[in-house]
């Protein structure tokens, strides 16, 4: 196979016979010697106004790309046991690499499996009714099955990217994963391929326990034994894979509780921005390519954009061009917004996480705690004070960009595209002084970069603050295990060591892969 980049307008990259010819072209042979063409890359260069589709074609290629091969999977009932803490992309993970090397997963999940969790989301949109195990953040596929499914990561390893993506097309999701420079499933997509993952896992003899919350773990002579549920069943193994998520703050109470080694982290806060889509298209591909997104031949624009103020951070986060944004609290006194957006991406809103770098000297130490908790006080304490800011209810606060931006306020009905409604409100005069004054500036710029993201059709919505975990439980960087607490591999983003699907599956594979190295060296 023969590798080269092109670039070409959407209408050549949407038709395989152009793709053949301009191939034949760059290579100068004759179009009939072009048995097939892979698309091996994809990438959309929109600068000056005037749209290129980038690509990597493998031409004149024997066989399609292989996908990995579920025989790999070898049947692990009666084998050694290891627990896995949470189901979300690095337990999920973690799972498939221990069935690979003959280890059994036993999987503990606080919240419901895939179908009976939509039933609880609907009850939290419609009637503000929150279950603080089943919801958004928890419950088979952890915080990604209802997500917007974007697979990129700052991640530069290509290897361990493609053996993510290649188990995710062996369980359902489309080839195209393969291909795109940025990969995305899409909610309606994510949970049959979660429920594959696990149905891979049963049928090689791992088991799942739904409604089942860690409470504890059992620790002997200094080493994880397993877990306490909290119906006070303990479920043993040879290594505890804890990969609980950031949300899972009785996890890290836990530790704080029993003086287990914690740290503190920088995390982000802000807002969830949203436009309408079409204008976001005009800003990045400008008025002339209007037709172009009407058919399909460009995507719905993204973007992704950074400013530094006052000596801080500022960035858009989770991006989901046609998406819609969803309300992810895990606990009934509190609002918490996030994003996501279906395969299509079709609804008629852009929004975006904009968040503002939080580092532990601007928090607080809670009487009693370790400092280390100081992060995740603050994190709750916002949530909570955005709960009372709409009126005790899950609709979330919100404001026009361009009235918070210039610190005044409109109690206008304001239309977005969050799930649970929306409350008008202050949100200038509710944030903390850090998050505002970084925010309002921050967007000032991203007007110069983006001329017209301050538009008065833009609303923000109030709180973007699960985008990363504000604690990190401490790992030694060799053997992967607890400094205190042999056997036990603390994983993904609720321990800190990832931030999005893709570097959490890859660090379950992680934990996974240094389970089975012991196994094989004892
Ligand atoms: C609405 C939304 C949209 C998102 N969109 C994207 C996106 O497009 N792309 C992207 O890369 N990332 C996205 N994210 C973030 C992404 O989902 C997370 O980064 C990722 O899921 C983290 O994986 P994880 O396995 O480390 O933890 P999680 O996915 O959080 O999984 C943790 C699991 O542990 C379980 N658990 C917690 N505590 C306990 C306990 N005590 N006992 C038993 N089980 C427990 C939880 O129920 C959960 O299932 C989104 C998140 C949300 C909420």
């Amino acid at each position: 196979m023969i590798t080269i980049d092109v670039s070409v307008t959407p209408e050549i990259a949407a038709s395989p016979e152009a793709l053949k010819r301009t191939a034949a072209n760059a290579l100068q042979m004759p179009v009939g010697d072009i048995v097939r063409i892979d698309v091996l890359r994809r990438a959309i260069d929109a600068r000056r106004g005037r749209p290129k589709i980038q690509l990597r074609l493998g031409v004149n290629a024997d066989k399609p790309t292989p996908i990995f091969d579920k025989k790999n999977y070898k049947n692990v009932a009666g084998k050694p046991p290891v627990i896995i803490v949470g189901s979300g992309p690095a337990g999920m993970f973690a799972a498939l690499k221990l069935l690979e090397h003959g280890l059994r997963p036993i999987v503990i999940e606080r919240g419901k499996e895939v179908s009976a969790r939509k039933r609880d989301l609907a009850l939290l949109s419609r009637q503000h009714s929150l279950n603080a195990d089943s919801n958004w953040c928890f419950g088979e596929g952890g915080a990604g099955t209802f997500s917007d499914g974007k697979l990129y990561t700052r991640s530069n390893k290509r290897g361990n990217i493609d053996e993510i993506l290649q188990q995710l097309v062996a369980h359902g999701a489309n080839r195209n994963i393969l291909e795109d420079a940025h990969p995305h499933i899409g909610t309606d997509k994510l949970p049959a391929i979660v429920s594959a993952i696990r149905q891979t896992v049963e049928d090689c003899g791992g088991i799942y326990h739904f409604n089942t919350r860690a409470v504890d773990l059992a620790v002997k002579n200094g080493a994880a034994q397993g877990v306490v549920a909290a119906d006070g069943t303990c479920y043993e193994g040879i290594a505890v894979i804890l990969a609980t998520g950031h949300s899972a703050r009785e996890v890290y109470q836990l530790f704080d509780r029993r003086r287990w080694l914690l740290e503190s982290k920088a995390f982000a806060m802000g807002v969830r921005v949203e436009h309408p889509q079409a204008l976001i298209n005009e800003i990045q591909y400008g008025k002339a390519c209007r037709r172009l997104v009407e058919t399909g031949l460009l995507p719905p624009a993204t973007y992704s954009l950074t400013a530094q103020t006052g000596g801080r951070g500022v960035f858009s986060f989770c991006m989901c061009p046609g998406g819609i944004m969803a309300p992810a609290a895990t606990s009934p006194d509190e609002v918490v917004v996030n994003g996501m957006s279906n395969s299509q991406r079709n609804s008629p809103y852009a929004n975006a996480g904009i968040v503002v770098q939080v580092f532990p000297s601007d928090c607080r130490t809670i009487d009693g705690a370790s400092p280390a908790m100081a992060g995740m006080a603050l994190q709750q304490a916002t949530e909570q004070a955005m709960f009372v800011a709409a009126n005790h209810s899950q609709a979330a606060p919100t404001q026009r960009l361009a009235d918070f931006v210039n610190g005044r306020f409109s109690a206008l009905p304001i239309k977005t595209s969050y799930l649970a409604g929306n409350t008008p409100a202050p949100l200038h005069a509710l944030l903390p002084d850090v998050i505002l004054q970084n925010l309002q500036q921050a967007f000032k710029q991203f007007d110069r970069k983006m001329r017209g993201f301050l538009s008065s059709d833009a609303t923000v919505t109030a709180i973007e603050s699960r985008s990363s975990s504000p604690v990190r439980i401490p790992r030694d960087p060799a053997s992967l295990q607890h400094p205190q607490l042999a056997n036990l591999y603390p994983c993904g983003e609720g321990a800190g060591y990832a931030g999005g699907i893709t570097s959490s599956a890859i660090d379950g594979v992680r934990c996974a892969e240094k389970i089975i190295e012991k196994v094989v060296s004892s």
